[in-house]
């Protein structure tokens, strides 16, 4: 009997708890609202999530100040949101590998289609891609969330959901440093203190690189870029394109392999050619304007192939173990916390630039890591 009252009573709880699903929604741009979303239930193939830790990304302030951002334009209202970890609540019935309790990080980008970029291994160029947290798709800023399973990732009990969610900007920078071929003993310029430009510099370093010099405007990133392990950090003034090559060139001793743009300003990617070694790789991952004047004949005389990044491509295995080997740690980057329903005070705060990482926290029965 009493088991019985207690398994009533368990699920009334769960069913109640089930109809609050506070979500951080944007309606149009600067219309950034808090607001009840209805509780969608798992398809055959998919999990309900109950999200723990939900990073903001730059990418979420583009969409709030301007309506746009990253080629992806707020049309009706989208739930932002695609740094995220959680624990499955309910599994849909075709799922095998997951099951309630399971914690996971979560990789937003899906494929809905079979096309050739996913028969070739290059998912993250499929234009049918469900990608969540961008519009018009909804993400998981929000306390509930059905997601594939099978781009949700258990995370062992020794990593943290703020961990499980700092996979997605650490997924990134697997991406780019695949992408620029990142090998034992090279020299890497990383343009761009930030999350991204951070999360680089570990993997780079994981990777094997030998020096990194890393840039930015801002001495307090510069700092704690020392502190993560940069080699050299150029703090940027005026200089020009080439004046910022010679003193990358003077800090590392001779040009980089590569470089990796983490900043999408059109001086940055100037520079990063003219610094990069010849027949060595620009690394394009800071999301700049359409257009942009580089000084192409310097790549094209000293081959200097410019790469593309977006986003990731089979990196949240890799993530995870890297992180639960200890191969990197990411924490230092969480600089500030927010319950879900302190949203908009968490949003101005990144939009101000203070500190690197801010992460909502949408349980609130677990404010902590
Ligand atoms: P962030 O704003 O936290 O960091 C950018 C850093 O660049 C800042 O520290 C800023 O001071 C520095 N910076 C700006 N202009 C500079 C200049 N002229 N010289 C030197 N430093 C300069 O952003 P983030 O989250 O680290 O993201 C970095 C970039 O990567 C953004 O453009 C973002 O949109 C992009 N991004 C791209 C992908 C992708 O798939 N390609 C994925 C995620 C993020
Ligand atoms: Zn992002």
């Amino acid at each position: 009997m009493t088991l019985c009252l207690n398994i009533i009573n368990h699920s009334v709880k769960l069913e109640m708890a089930l109809q609050e699903n506070l979500s951080v929604v944007l309606h149009a741009a600067g219309d950034l609202r808090l607001e009840q979303r209805a509780i969608a239930s798992p398809r055959s193939h998919e999990v309900l999530l109950k999200i723990n830790s939900v990073g903001i990304c730059g990418t979420d302030i583009h969409f709030w100040n301007d309506g746009e951002g990253a080629g992806f334009a707020v049309n009706k209202p989208v739930t932002l949101g695609h740094e995220f970890s959680g624990t499955v609540v309910k599994v849909g019935s075709g799922v095998q590998h997951l099951k309630a309790g399971d914690r996971v990080a979560i990789e937003p980008g899906v494929p809905r289609d079979n096309d050739e970029f996913v028969r070739n291994g290059r998912y993250n160029l499929s234009p049918t891609c469900f990608a969540s947290g961008l519009p018009p798709d909804h993400g998981g800023m929000c306390q509930y969330y059905v997601h594939d399973a099978s781009y949700c990732f258990k995370i062992p009990d020794s990593l943290s959901f703020e961990e499980g969610a700092l996979v997605e900007p650490l997924s990134v920078a697997i991406h780019a440093c695949r992408r620029a071929e990142v090998k034992i003993g090279c020299k890497i310029f990383i343009c761009g203190a930030g999350t991204i430009g951070f999360m680089n510099l570990l993997v780079a370093k994981a990777m094997g690189a030998a020096q990194v010099v890393i840039c930015d405007l801002s001495s307090d990133r510069l700092k704690m870029a020392k502190e993560m392990g940069a080699d050299y950090t150029l703090k940027v003034e005026k200089e020009t394109a080439v004046e910022m090559a010679q003193k990358v060139k003077v800090a590392l001793g001779s040009m980089p392999d590569i470089t990796i743009e983490c900043t999408g300003a059109e001086i940055c990617m100037q520079a990063g050619i003219y610094a990069t070694r010849s027949g060595g790789v620009l690394a394009l991952v800071g999301l700049g304007h359409e257009f942009a004047n580089i000084p192409i004949l310097h790549a094209l005389l000293r081959e200097v192939d410019i790469r593309g990044v977006f986003k990731y491509c089979n990196t949240w295995p890799v993530a995870i173990d890297m992180l639960a080997a200890k191969m990197i740690d990411v924490k230092p980057l969480v600089t500030h916390r927010f319950a879900l329903k302190d949203a908009l005070k968490a949003f101005e705060t990144t939009k101000k630039g203070l500190g690197i990482k801010v992460m909502l926290k949408c349980d609130p029965s677990h404010l902590g890591q």
